[in-house]
């Protein structure tokens, strides 16, 4: 790199690049150069236009060379990075988990609600099954300091992560994690949960490779890949809600495009619960299904 340019320049010139290359990526590169470069610089988000003027520090250069070849390898830049902002909140995110996605946020704010409503008093024990990075359980705590969380993985590195992030959000004391698969840990332990969320891997299997670069050589299969049609997790934890010690009050499920109408009926067909309905994505699209038993 010259040793002339600024910040800006560096911008630019690494903008241009990434367009030229943008077969691999399906990310806006100004956008991700941003991201990069605040993060090489620890700068804070107003910093970016304030400070683009500076020279680019040589001593930054090489790191900010082997950001550029990753990205241009098609990383999704925030496991360059390291992080991604969810709910408002800042978290840690590596190649061992799922990067967060927006959509997830409506299912926190549906589910926020509706507990809301139900425990106006006292507080709910809610179940997190697939917890990934754990933004589900640590943003709901951060909101809501007397509900307790049970976050599972079947990723003891997922775990680490989901860890990481209740100790930096200072969470950490209200959630317990848990490694195993799916319910079993609660069925097996007879643990009683009030409320059941999962956002599980949904992608059916046939389809896993026609995704892009980013998310198919990135992110890890076992967070994406939902079984033949996409829907085993759905399946089998629906079956294992009668296996619990107590029926949850609330069932709050993220699913794939297509995929509400046969979750919402196997969860109908437990007869448990007041309503079953849906929630649709900021594209209209059905992305939640939500079963609520409220006081009976
Ligand atoms: N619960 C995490 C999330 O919503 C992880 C989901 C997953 O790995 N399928 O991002």
């Amino acid at each position: 790199m010259n040793q002339q340019l600024t910040v800006r320049e560096a911008y630019l010139e690494a903008s241009s690049f990434l367009n030229k290359t943008k077969n691999q990526n399906t990310q806006d590169p100004s956008q991700v150069c941003r991201w990069m470069l605040e993060a090489l610089f620890e700068w804070k988000h107003n910093d970016f236009f304030l400070r683009w003027n500076e020279p680019f520090p040589m001593d930054k250069s090489e790191q900010w060379q082997d950001m550029l070849n990753r990205k241009t390898a098609g990383e999704p830049v925030q496991y360059i990075i390291g992080s991604q902002e969810f709910y408002g909140y800042n978290f840690k995110v590596t190649p061992s988990v799922l990067i967060p996605r927006p959509e997830t946020e409506i299912l926190v704010e549906k589910m926020m609600q509706e507990c809301r409503h139900i425990w106006q008093h006292g507080e709910p024990i809610i179940a997190d099954v697939g917890t990934g990075s754990g933004i589900i359980p640590t943003t709901l705590a951060i909101n809501n300091p007397s509900w307790k969380f049970i976050a599972i993985d079947i990723s003891d590195q997922a775990l680490h992560i989901a860890k990481e992030n209740a100790l930096a959000h200072e969470v950490k004391e209200q959630i317990e994690f848990v490694q195993g698969d799916l319910l079993e840990p609660l069925i097996e332990s007879k643990r009683e949960i009030d409320v059941l969320i999962s956002n599980p891997p949904y992608i059916p299997s046939k389809d896993m490779q026609e995704l892009q670069t980013e998310v198919k050589d990135f992110e890890p299969s076992n967070a994406l890949d939902g079984g033949t049609d996409g829907l085993y997790f759905y399946e089998k934890m629906i079956k294992q809600i009668s296996e619990l010690s107590k029926i949850p009050k609330v069932v709050g499920f993220e699913v794939g495009q297509g995929q509400t109408k046969e979750v919402a009926a196997w969860l109908k067909q437990l007869n448990q619960w007041n309503e079953v309905y849906i929630v649709d994505d900021l594209a209209g699209i059905g992305r939640h299904v939500l079963a609520i038993r409220g006081e009976l």
